[in-house]
C-alpha cells in the first residue's frame, strides 16, 4: 500500500483531495468533480452527477449489491469547506503539508474531505479482496453545505434520489480530544428570531414614557436570562452535553438615526438553537410571552425556523444502530451517544424519514474545523479507513 515516498497511499490520495481548492464562495467543483471520477474508474464504482441547481453538482458513486431490492446505504459527505484567514496558518491552508509526525494541515482535512477518501478508500479494499455486500451502496458527494444545504435539499426531492430507495445514512460528525468516538442521532433545530420594539420618538434630552429602548431591555433580559438559565443546567450535569440544552445569542442589533433622537423602532435578533426533545410549541409561547411582557406594540418574527424532531433509533433492537454499535464493540471502540450541537445534511436526510448516524472517526484529535490550522493525524486518518472497511459490510448486510 506505500508508494515510492514511502507513504500510505491512501494518504497520498487523501491529500489529493485536500490541495483541490473547494473553498467557499468559488469553490472548484470541476477539480473535485475530475477527481472523483478518476476514484469512481479507479475502484470500479459507477459515476454520476447531478447537477440540481445550477453549477452546484451531487456527485453520486455505485457499488452495487446482490440484492438491489433491499433498501440502500447512503455514505454522504460534501466536497466544499469554509474559507481560510491565511496568515494566521502555519502552512499554506491547501497545501496538504504533512509534519513528521503526519500531521496533515488543509482546510477541510476535518471537515470533511477526510471522511469521503475514508469510505473511498475503505470501498477500495473491499472490492480489491473481492468483497460484496447485499445492499447497494451509494457514496454522495454534496456541494455548497457550507451555505446552506440548498443543493442536498433540492435533491432530495428528485426521483433519482427516491430511486436509490436509502434505508440507512452516515454523514460526518465531529472530532474528539478524548479516546470516544461522537457518535449524533439527532440534531439541534434552528431558530433565528427578531424582536422588533416600536415606541415614542423624540428628543434625546427628554424622560420619555414608552421607548423602544427600554422595551428593548425587557426583551434583551429575557432572552438572556433563560441563556443563563440553560448554561447553568448544562454545567450543573456532567451527563448533559451541549446537544441537549438549548444556547441563545444575541446576535443583531439594529435601529437608530441619530445621537440625539431617540427612535420609533428598534430590533434584536437571537440564534436560537434548541434539541429535537424540546417542547417546541411551548417554547414559542415562552417568546411570546417576553415579547407581551417587554410593553405594548412589541412584535417577533423568524428568519429561520426549523421544526423537525427527527430522532435515529438508538435502541438495540434496532437493526441498524445494532449493526453500527456492534461493529464499533467488536473493533474495542468506545463511543458517546450526542445530538450534534450545529447543523448538517443529515438533518435534511433525517427529515425523508431516512436514519442516519453524524460520525466522523477522528479520536485523540483537536476539534478544529473552521478554525485556523485545521489538521488531522494521518494515523488517526488510515484507522478511520480500518473502522469503514467493518462498518460498512455491517450495514451492508443487515438482513432485513
Ligand atoms: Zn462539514
Amino acid at each position: 500500500m506505500a508508494t515510492s515516498s514511502g507513504e500510505h497511499s491512501a494518504v497520498t490520495n487523501f491529500r489529493k483531495y485536500l490541495r483541490i481548492k473547494s473553498i467557499q464562495p468559488n469553490v472548484d467543483y470541476d477539480g473535485c468533480l475530475s477527481f472523483l471520477k478518476n476514484q469512481a474508474t479507479e475502484i470500479g464504482l459507477d459515476y454520476e452527477v447531478f447537477e440540481v441547481l445550477p453549477k452546484k453538482p451531487i456527485v453520486v458513486l455505485t457499488w452495487k449489491g446482490q440484492n438491489p431490492s433491499l433498501s440502500s446505504i447512503l455514505l454522504s459527505s460534501h466536497m466544499d469547506v469554509v474559507p481560510v484567514f491565511p496568515d494566521k496558518w502555519k502552512f499554506e491552508p491547501f497545501s496538504a503539508e504533512k509534519t513528521e509526525n503526519g500531521d496533515i494541515y488543509a482546510r477541510g482535512s476535518q471537515d470533511m474531505k477526510c471522511v469521503g477518501i475514508q469510505y473511498l478508500e475503505a470501498i477500495r479494499r473491499l472490492k480489491a479482496e473481492g468483497k460484496s455486500c447485499l445492499r447497494n451502496i451509494y457514496l454522495s458527494f454534496s456541494s455548497d453545505e457550507e451555505i446552506g444545504s440548498g443543493p442536498w435539499i433540492e435533491f432530495l426531492k428528485r426521483k433519482e434520489f427516491s430511486q436509490m430507495n436509502v434505508g440507512f445514512a452516515l454523514d460526518e460528525g465531529i472530532a474528539n480530544p478524548g479516546d470516544e468516538f461522537r457518535i449524533f442521532y439527532a440534531e439541534r433545530q434552528v431558530w433565528w428570531v427578531r424582536v422588533t420594539c416600536s415606541g415614542q420618538p423624540g428628543h434625546g434630552s427628554q424622560i420619555l414614557k414608552n421607548t423602544a429602548g427600554m422595551k428593548l431591555r425587557n426583551v434583551i433580559n429575557s432572552f438572556l436570562d433563560f441563556r443563563t438559565k440553560e448554561e447553568n443546567r448544562l454545567n450543573s450535569d456532567e451527563k448533559l452535553t451541549l446537544g441537549d440544552v438549548t444556547t441563545v445569542n444575541l446576535t443583531m442589533l439594529e435601529g437608530g438615526i441619530q445621537y440625539n433622537v431617540v427612535p420609533d423602532k428598534l430590533s434584536v435578533g437571537f440564534d436560537i438553537r434548541i434539541p429535537p426533545t424540546a417542547d417546541l410549541k411551548a417554547f414559542e409561547s415562552t417568546i411570546k410571552t417576553w415579547c407581551q411582557e417587554a410593553g405594548e406594540e412589541v412584535t417577533y418574527e423568524f428568519v429561520q425556523k426549523h421544526e423537525g424532531q427527527d430522532i435515529t433509533s438508538t435502541d438495540k433492537n434496532d437493526p441498524w444502530w445494532s449493526a453500527f454499535s456492534s461493529t464499533m464493540e467488536a473493533l474495542g471502540q468506545k463511543i458517546v451517544k450526542e445530538i450534534f450541537p450545529a447543523g448538517t445534511d443529515s438533518k435534511h436526510t433525517r427529515k425523508c424519514g431516512i436514519p442516519a448516524i453524524g460520525f466522523s472517526p477522528m479520536n485523540k484529535t483537536p476539534i478544529l474545523l473552521h478554525d485556523h490550522n485545521e489538521y488531522l493525524n494521518e494515523k488517526i486518518f488510515l484507522k478511520g479507513i480500518d473502522v469503514y472497511y467493518a462498518l460498512i459490510p455491517a450495514l451492508a448486510n443487515v438482513a432485513q
